[in-house]
């Protein structure tokens, strides 16, 4: 039982991690992280999804005299948290706006009489001063603050109740301290640790390496038909979540992998409540099942065996990208993250920051995310080093990505870029005129469509210069200038738009590099354990 035993010693945190939760030994730097918080030690820890967050504040307050607050912004989860700690014989509960006043008395009573070694706690309760002076009452044996990154403004998960969480320390000055998070950018760390008075405390970083994780993206051709080829040829019969950015997409993805014989169920924010609880909990309980999702789903899913994160649209940041591939192989098994990415993207998402509420400091941050994550797409390097080196660590090529596996060359762009550029310059100064992607590739290849015709395209002077490459090729050329912010897009229809270095480029003061794309994509998992 996790209640005191004894005085310390007996209730050491390597006896309760065998007793209580029946693991074998700590995992990386759970046990100095638990023996500083138990010695009363204020913690910031940084530590991958799956990396064993929950046991760095879950033993110390069992070890520790009094209750364990646990501040965590995912009230869904809470009953199944408390849920699966009272199996394990702790003592858990949990106060959040989903309970009525009846189930809310019986926990406050329970912790006043000392009966709770763990109290989760919604952020939005705590800044209530009945709450606070509940507290005031109870004996508390820590705070933990989860997914501390919601304190950050610069991230993307701000929740402005996590501000008040900088009180905790002038309220409750002896009271130990731990905030975690798995999203960690050199400036959200530093952000946390201002923002919540974590200068003093002890900061743990763990490696954000998951190897047994092969990254790969590849050029959008036709999702859907690429997306059924990975699940056949690579996890047929595997439990998989594949995200999409919209509900329509969604249902529609979810939809088509039925109709090929995958068991496969949608998930996002339009459904009934019902129905998403049930899907989510048959993809927990059940094998081999895919979900289709929003992003929306995940946010603290803990299923140990998900063979593989499908992306069918960009994600909006690398955290997201990091965090959404992070559900895949928790148990330490070969697990595929797979991203199918295009020019669309890349025009969907510049579109949708344009339009945008905020700010234009908060554009220009939307910005900043979009083009790390579109940096990483084009790369030619090792995906795992330019990830890590993201989150301000270093690495060496993995040997088992997409891009270690079958290297991209690079390439002397410059002239196909002018190429480009002129004939969007053309069409901007000679004809005051603005189109797409797909237009300006036509134009380029000297196509004799009816739209050509009807604009008398095939009058101007870039018609059909840019032969040499196939309408493919152009389009990987036109989503890597946009990339490089060497091309813009514009307005509802995506019209292509020149920049100011655009001006370089067609001035012939500026290279472009280009990513050409591996003629076989590299496939199969090496086996990689960690
Ligand atoms: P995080 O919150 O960092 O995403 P969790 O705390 O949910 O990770 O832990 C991920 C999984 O690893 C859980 O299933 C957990 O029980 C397991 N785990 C954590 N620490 C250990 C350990 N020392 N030994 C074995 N399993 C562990
Ligand atoms: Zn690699």
């Amino acid at each position: 039982m996790a209640s005191p035993d004894t005085a310390h010693g007996t209730r050491d945190a390597l006896s309760v991690l065998h007793r209580v939760f029946g693991y074998e030994s700590f995992r990386g730097e759970q046990q100095r992280i638990i023996d500083h918080l138990v010695e009363g030690g204020d913690a910031l820890v940084l530590m991958p999804t799956g990396g064993g967050k929950s046991l760095c504040y879950q033993i110390p307050a069992l070890v520790r005299e009094g209750t364990g607050v646990v501040i965590s912004p995912l009230i869904a989860l809470m009953q199944d948290q408390v849920d699966a700690l009272r199996v394990l014989g702790v003592r858990a509960g949990f106060l959040n706006s989903t309970q009525d006043p009846e189930q809310r008395r019986e926990v406050e009573t329970a912790l006043l009489a000392g009966e709770l070694d763990l109290l989760y706690l919604a952020p939005e309760r705590l800044r209530l001063e009945s709450t606070a002076r509940l507290l005031d009452r109870a004996a508390i044996s820590l705070f933990a603050i989860d997914e501390a990154h919601c304190v950050s403004q610069w991230g993307h998960d701000f929740r402005p109740d996590y501000l008040a969480l900088s009180e905790l320390h002038e309220r409750w000055p002896d009271v130990p301290r731990i905030a975690l998070t798995a999203t960690a950018t050199k400036a959200t760390h530093a952000e946390i640790s201002t923002r919540l008075n974590l200068e003093q405390a002890r900061h743990f970083v763990a490696s954000f390496d998951r190897p047994n994780i092969q990254y790969r993206i590849v050029a959008k051709r036709e999702p859907r038909k690429q997306l059924l080829e990975l699940l056949r040829g690579e996890h047929a019969g595997e439990s998989g979540i594949v995200y999409c950015l919209s509900r329509a997409s969604v249902e529609k993805t979810a939809q088509f992998l039925v109709d090929n014989g995958i068991e496969a169920l949608p998930y996002h924010a339009g459904l009934d409540a019902a129905t998403r609880a049930a899907n989510q909990a048959r993809f927990l309980r059940e094998d081999g099942l895919v979900v289709v999702a929003t992003i929306a789903f995940g946010m603290g899913i803990d299923k140990p065996d998900v063979r593989f994160v499908a992306h069918l649209d960009l994600p909006k940041s690398v955290e997201g990208y990091y965090q959404e591939t992070g559900r895949a192989g928790r148990d330490g098994l070969p697990s595929t993250a797979w991203l199918a990415y295009g020019l669309q993207d890349v025009v969907q998402q510049r579109k949708m920051i344009d339009t945008s509420e905020g700010d234009s400091a908060h554009k220009r941050r939307l910005a900043t995310h979009l083009d790390a994550m579109l940096a990483l797409c084009e790369t030619v390097q090792c995906r795992r080093v330019q990830l890590l080196a993201y989150f301000g660590q270093s690495g060496e090529p993995c040997g088992n990505c997409d891009t270690c596996l079958s290297p991209p060359q690079s390439w002397d762009g410059t002239i196909p870029a002018q190429k480009l550029l002129s004939a969007v310059y053309r069409l901007l100064n000679e004809r005051r005129q603005k189109f797409g992607a797909g237009q300006v590739i036509d134009i380029l290849l000297g196509k004799e469509t009816e739209k050509i015709r009807q604009h008398r395209h095939d009058q101007l002077s870039v018609f059909g210069i840019g032969t040499e490459l196939s309408d493919g090729e152009w389009r990987g050329v036109v989503r890597q200038l946009l990339a490089q912010g060497l091309l813009a897009v514009e307005g509802d229809y995506g019209t292509l738009v020149l920049t100011e270095a655009s001006g370089d480029v067609l001035g012939r003061r500026r290279e472009v590099m280009l990513r050409r794309e591996p003629e076989r994509p590299a496939k199969a998992a090496k086996p990689a354990k960690r």
